[in-house]
């Protein structure tokens, strides 16, 4: 099945309720995009206000904690989550990984605790520019990407309902620089080589595998017609309805209805 683009923005720690106006036009401008499936991952604090009002996009977190509940200060569990009206939640990012420490197999914890809430998640992978410049950009992300997925239960249905993978080579995050349509080509193929082996051909064959690293509405058209690119992930550009709807446009032209 093919499914429509998935254009995500997370808004990181960005935004207080003087931004729900900027959600309030995202959510008015999909509903003209009807081609484009659209999200948001505001802070924490932004995510029931956004679901409350939102008519047609998605809302969701950057991340959860592995565990159900307890005593764990300033953590969030993704039933907590799911309760404030998240749909999704990003896990893996690399401002998580490098930034907080979370290794694979915290990754896929996480992935795991939020399958079983009820969640879709958003898996990200990606290498440093030493590794990209070394050459073994591929053999880490395969790793990285194996080690972190999610363990099904038996009878898991919905896997590419329920998954998304965003690649986002780390430095192209917040810099200006993006991946070649070649180098992202590469990639998302060996992504989805791992996906079909893990997952079998139509479930995995089906996972939208979204690029992520400084898209822009200037360059989204390029990079969003490569073989394999599901959708974007976008930081700075998702900040504003007008250029978070910019690169949506790059791939949907506006619907009738
Ligand atoms: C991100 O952090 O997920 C991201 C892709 O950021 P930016 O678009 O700002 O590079």
């Amino acid at each position: 099945m093919a499914r429509r683009p998935y254009i995500v923005g997370n808004w990181k720690m960005h935004g207080t309720r003087a931004m729900l106006s900027e959600a309030r036009a995202i959510d008015r401008a999909a509903q003209r995009l009807l081609k484009v499936e659209v999200a948001i991952a505001p802070p924490y604090t932004l995510i029931h206000p956004i679901h409350r009002e939102a008519e047609l996009i998605a809302v969701g977190a950057q991340d959860c904690h592995e565990a159900e509940g307890g005593a764990f200060t300033g953590d969030i569990s993704a039933a907590m989550l799911a309760d404030a009206g998240a749909q999704f939640v990003i896990l893996g990012h690399s401002e998580r990984r490098e930034g907080h420490g979370e290794s694979n197999d915290l990754v896929r914890a996480k992935a795991e605790a939020a399958l079983a809430a009820g969640l879709k998640i958003i898996l990200c992978c990606g290498e440093n520019a030493a590794t990209r410049e070394s050459g073994e950009a591929i053999a880490f992300v395969r790793g990285q990407l194996a080690a972190s997925l999610p363990r099904l239960p038996e009878g898991f249905a919905d896997i590419a309902e329920r998954i998304t993978i965003a690649y986002e080579p780390i430095w192209a995050i917040g810099t200006g620089n993006t991946a070649t349509p070649q180098d992202i080509g590469e990639m998302h193929a060996a992504i989805r080589a791992l996906l079909i082996e893990q997952f079998g051909e139509e479930q995995g064959g089906d996972v939208r595998i979204l690029y992520g690293g400084s898209v822009k509405p200037e360059n989204a058209g390029e990079i969003l017609r490569v073989a394999d690119v599901g959708g974007a992930l976008v930081g700075g550009a998702s900040l504003t309805a007008d250029s978070f709807m910019g690169i949506a446009l790059a791939v949907g032209e506006p619907s009738d209805n």
